[in-house]
C-alpha cells in the first residue's frame, strides 16, 4: 500500500514536500486553508520570485541549530534548487546571484510547481483549515482534523508558514500545533520589516527615497551596516537595506535594548572629503542659505529635517570663519554622515515579510522529523530558520521542503 502523506500548508515549502514524496511513491494530499496554494509565493519579489541565491552562506540564516540547517541545505541547495527547476521547465537567470525566473513573474513558478504536483498525482484539497492533528489510537498514524472532514495519514508534513504579511492564509497554526504537542517553539516575531522610529518630528521628511549606508547599534555598540535604497516614512525607515538590518533588531527591541540606526546620505564620500567639498561649496556660494547649499545634494524634503537637528532651519549660511568657530560646521557635516535615528519597534506582523522563530531545529532530526512525534515533519517558515533578504527565505522553503518530503516517503 502507499505510504499516505498529508502535508498542511500549499506554500513554496508544502508544494516541495508534496512533490518530492509523491515523486517517491506516496501517496500525497496537500491541505490548503485559501481557496488556491501559493499566495505568498506570488507576492515574492514584488511579483518577480527571487527564488534563490547562488552565493548563499548557510551561516546567514538565524536558527537555533545552524548545524542541521547547514546539512539540509547541503542536501538540496541553490544548484540543485536551480537545476530541478529548469528540469520542470522555468528559464531563469541571475542578477548577481540573486536568482529569478526569466519571465520575472512569479506566477509562471506557481504553475510549473503545480504541474509538477498534478504529474505526480498530489491531491489538493482547498478551502480546508487544518484545526487539528490527533494521533490515531488503533494504529500507527495520524487523523488530520479540518472544519468539515478528517484526513487519515501514516506521515504528515507542517509547512503553515508563518503569520508574517497581510498575504491571507498567514498563519500561527505552527505555534499552536508545537504548544498542544509541547514541542520546542521559539516564538514567531516579524522581520524582514520596516522600523519605526522613536522621534515623530523627522516625519516631514516622508516620502523620500535616498540611497544611502545605514548602521545598526544596538546598546550603543555598533552591530552591522548596509547600503542601499532607502524609503523614509513619517513613521519610520524602510528597503531592503533596512529589512536586512531588522533581522538583528527585532531580537533587541523584543529584550529592551537601545536600538538606533545611523544614516550616511553620502556614502560615497569620506568624512574629510565631505569637509573639503563643503567649505569649497560655501566659498563658492556665500551669498545662499544653508538650505539652498544642500539643494542639489540631498532629496528636498531631508533638508528641513537636517535643518532642524542642526539647529540651523532657515538660517543664513555665517561666514566660513565663525561657522567653523561656533561648531556648526562639525555638527552640520556630523549629521549629513551620521543621522542617528532612534528606533522604537517594528511595523506589525503585517507588514513583515518574514518570521524569525518557529519549531526549534534542535527539536527535529536531519530530516525535518520531530523526535518526540515519529511520523510528524516540518518545513518552510513553520520552522525556526530565517535568511536575510535575496532568495535565502525561498530556497529554505524549498530544501526543507525537499528533506521533509523525501523523508516522509521514505522513512518508515
Ligand atoms: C511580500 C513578500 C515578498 C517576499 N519575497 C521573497 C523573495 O523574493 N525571495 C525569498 O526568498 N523570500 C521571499 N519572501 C519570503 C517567502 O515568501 C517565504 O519565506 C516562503 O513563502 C515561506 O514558505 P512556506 O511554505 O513556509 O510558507 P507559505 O508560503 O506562507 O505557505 C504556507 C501555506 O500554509 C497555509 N496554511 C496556514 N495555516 C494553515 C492551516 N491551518 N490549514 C491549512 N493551510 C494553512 C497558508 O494559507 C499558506 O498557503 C517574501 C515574503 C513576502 C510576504
Amino acid at each position: 500500500m502507499n505510504r499516505k502523506i498529508v502535508v498542511i500548508g500549499g506554500g513554496a515549502s508544502g508544494l516541495m514536500a508534496g512533490i518530492q514524496a509523491a515523486r517517491r511513491g506516496a501517496s500525497v494530499t496537500i491541505l490548503e486553508h485559501n481557496e488556491k496554494p501559493g499566495k505568498k509565493l506570488l507576492a515574492t519579489g514584488n511579483g518577480k520570485c527571487n527564488l534563490t541565491n547562488l552565493k548563499i552562506d548557510p551561516a546567514d540564516y538565524c536558527t537555533d541549530c545552524p548545524a542541521t540547517v547547514r546539512k539540509v541545505l547541503q542536501q538540496f541547495g541553490p544548484e540543485e534548487t536551480v537545476q530541478w527547476f529548469e528540469r520542470i521547465g522555468l528559464r531563469i537567470f541571475d542578477r548577481q546571484g540573486w536568482v529569478y525566473p526569466c519571465t520575472e513573474q512569479a506566477a509562471s513558478v506557481l504553475d510549473l510547481l503545480l504541474w509538477e504536483a498534478e504529474r505526480y498525482h498530489v491531491h489538493f484539497k482547498n478551502k480546508e483549515e487544518v484545526l487539528s492533528v490527533e494521533n490515531r489510537t488503533a494504529a500507527m498514524g495520524f487523523t488530520v482534523k479540518t472544519k468539515s472532514w478528517q484526513y487519515d495519514a501514516d506521515a504528515v508534513i507542517l509547512a503553515s508558514g508563518s503569520p508574517a504579511s497581510a498575504v491571507r492564509g498567514s498563519s500561527d497554526f505552527a505555534a499552536r500545533f508545537a504548544s498542544e504537542r509541547n514541542i520546542p517553539f521559539a516564538g514567531f516575531i516579524p522581520v524582514l520589516v520596516p522600523l519605526r522610529m522613536a522621534d515623530p518630528s523627522l516625519g516631514g521628511w516622508n516620502g523620500t527615497r535616498v540611497h544611502a549606508a545605514a548602521a545598526l547599534y544596538i546598546d550603543g555598540v555598533p552591530c552591522r551596516s548596509e547600503l542601499g535604497e532607502i524609503q523614509l516614512t513619517s513613521s519610520g525607515i524602510s528597503g531592503i537595506p533596512v529589512f536586512q538590518l531588522s533581522r538583528y533588531a527585532a531580537p533587541a527591541l523584543q529584550a529592551d535594548k537601545k536600538v538606533v540606526l545611523t544614516l550616511d546620505f553620502l556614502p560615497e564620500m569620506k568624512a574629510d572629503e565631505l569637509e573639503d567639498f563643503w567649505i569649497n561649496r560655501e566659498q563658492n556660494y556665500s551669498s545662499r542659505t544653508y538650505s539652498q547649499l544642500l539643494t542639489g545634494i540631498l532629496p528636498d524634503r531631508l533638508i528641513p529635517v537636517i535643518l532642524a537637528a542642526a539647529g540651523l532651519r532657515g538660517s543664513m549660511c555665517p561666514s566660513l570663519a565663525d561657522h567653523e568657530e561656533n561648531g556648526t560646521l562639525s555638527v552640520l557635516l556630523e549629521l549629513l554622515k551620521e543621522f542617528p535615528v532612534r528606533i522604537r519597534g517594528t511595523l506589525p506582523m503585517d507588514q513583515a515579510q518574514v518570521c524569525s522563530g518557529g519549531i526549534c531545529v534542535s527539536a527535529l532530526t536531519e530530516t525535518l522529523m520531530c523526535r518526540k512525534h515519529p511520523g510528524i515533519y516540518a518545513a518552510g517558515e513553520a520552522v525556526n530558520a530565517d535568511g536575510p533578504c535575496g532568495g535565502y527565505n525561498l530556497q529554505w522553503a524549498w530544501s526543507s521542503g525537499f528533506a521533509a518530503g523525501k523523508a516522509a516517503a521514505e522513512e518508515v
